[in-house]
């Protein structure tokens, strides 16, 4: 099991251009869309849970159309608190989407998560898995990213990473959602429980990297 106590000997960890990072609108280079940078041309087709110690890895198929580019859908899996600092709050958890296109580049699309109202969509991640280190089960659940993500404006940063587990691969593209995700206090509550110990990586050094906060330009 990956031990978050020993992340500053973790290889590979003096390399710049990591992840996470700590973002906020004032700091970033601002880009105005009159359309959505990200789209979610089909559901998630999940098919198999895997424990994985500290976290679960949801795999799934399925198709994201990021700034004009073709992406297939990998796994999901979180983090505890969450990794990003945005605008200066850490919010209790994130989700990661990881995403590979067809030359083989990695896209994160990270959503934070807060408690509130109940969240439907999520229902189905958010149950109590027992499962041991490397077990694999059945998950046999479609996720539809737009309902997710219904009735809100897209505010998302991007910037060139990381993977924030070892090996930390570089050259990760990451899209960090602004605006929270809810779950109810009883469904986080119910997955917390099930980890005794948080599996978020401190935010690293920006390095003079681009940030880009693309927002939808509010309509006349
Ligand atoms: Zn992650």
């Amino acid at each position: 099991m990956l031990d978050y106590k020993e992340q500053d000997n973790w290889p590979d960890h003096l390399s710049q251009w990591q992840s996470p990072l700590e973002l906020s609108a004032l700091q970033a280079t601002k880009r105005q869309q009159t359309a959505q940078v990200i789209n979610f041309s089909t559901d998630y087709k999940f098919k198999t849970v895997v424990g994985k110690g500290n976290n679960l890895q949801y795999n799934g198929v399925g198709q994201t159309m990021i700034a004009g580019r073709t992406f297939e859908f990998q796994q999901l899996h979180f983090h505890f608190p969450a990794e990003h600092l945005v605008n200066g709050k850490t919010a209790s958890m994130e989700l990661h989407f990881v995403q590979q296109n067809a030359i083989g580049q990695l896209s994160v699309l990270a959503f934070l998560v807060e408690t509130g109202t109940f969240n439907e969509q999520l229902a189905p991640f958010y149950q109590h898995f027992t499962l041991n280190e490397n077990e694999e089960t059945v998950f046999a659940e479609r996720l539809n990213m737009r309902a997710l993500t219904a009735g809100r404006t897209q505010k998302v940063y991007r910037y060139l990473g990381s993977l924030t587990t070892p090996p930390l691969l570089r050259g990760v593209e990451w899209w960090v959602f602004e605006e929270p995700l809810t779950v109810s206090p009883t469904q986080l509550e119910t997955l917390r429980t099930d980890f005794a110990s948080d599996n978020a990586r401190r935010v690293q050094k920006v390095n003079e990297r681009p940030i880009v906060r693309y927002q939808i330009q509010p309509e006349r």
